[in-house]
């Protein structure tokens, strides 16, 4: 069998670190269309979410990685309020660089989990320091669905990763959002970041 013509195959599945792969960050539609940006983004992705994974010695869920306009729409229409310069974009717009939205064993475990990583972040290193190695995160939003109270994480890359000269950060560093994203409130203390 050949390729179809205009697809290059470069990119498929590939594993990006121990536990994660990239099916779970790409939606099958979109696996041939990422660029090599976009892996390297998702290659620090999921370095974070190793990281994670082996503080709270438990599998980690992505219910949510690489969007496009399609996916945009139909979390839309489903009742979410993604936003529209999201890192959930990973590069497709200006200055995101990827999102994952996660959720372990227990929706409750999300919140109590959320809250452990932000009381571990260091304000000289800027980042989130954990006895099994450093999470740079860009944003850290614990998000909940007021219907059914279930929470998730939604972890974003840092984009001094990524950009040169990302523009002045407009948004909080640590914020939750219990209305699936129509308003956000900061995490106490971190609202300066
Ligand atoms: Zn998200």
């Amino acid at each position: 069998m050949g390729r179809q013509p205009g697809k290059t195959g470069r990119h498929k599945t590939m594993r990006l670190t121990t536990h994660f792969s990239s099916e779970e960050l790409v939606p099958g539609r979109l696996t041939s269309l990422v660029n090599l940006v976009q892996v390297s983004m998702l290659k620090a992705l999921a370095n974070n979410l190793e990281i994670i994974r082996a503080f709270v010695n438990a599998p980690i869920t992505i219910i949510s990685g690489l969007r496009d306009e399609i996916e945009q729409q139909k979390l839309i229409k489903q009742g979410y309020h993604p936003s529209d310069k999201s890192d959930h974009f990973f590069g497709r717009k200006p200055f995101t660089a990827g999102a994952a939205d996660i959720t372990f064993k227990t929706p409750e475990d999300a919140r109590v989990i959320f809250y452990e990583l932000v009381s571990r972040f260091d304000f000289h290193k800027e980042v989130i320091i954990l006895p099994v190695g450093y999470v740079d995160v860009g944003q850290l939003i614990l998000e909940c669905s007021p219907k059914n109270r279930f929470y998730w994480i939604h972890i974003g890359n840092n984009k001094k990763l990524f950009y040169k000269d990302p523009p002045p950060p407009t948004v909080m560093k640590f914020k939750t959002s219990m209305n699936n994203g129509v308003t956000y409130l900061p995490v106490g203390g971190f609202e300066k970041i």
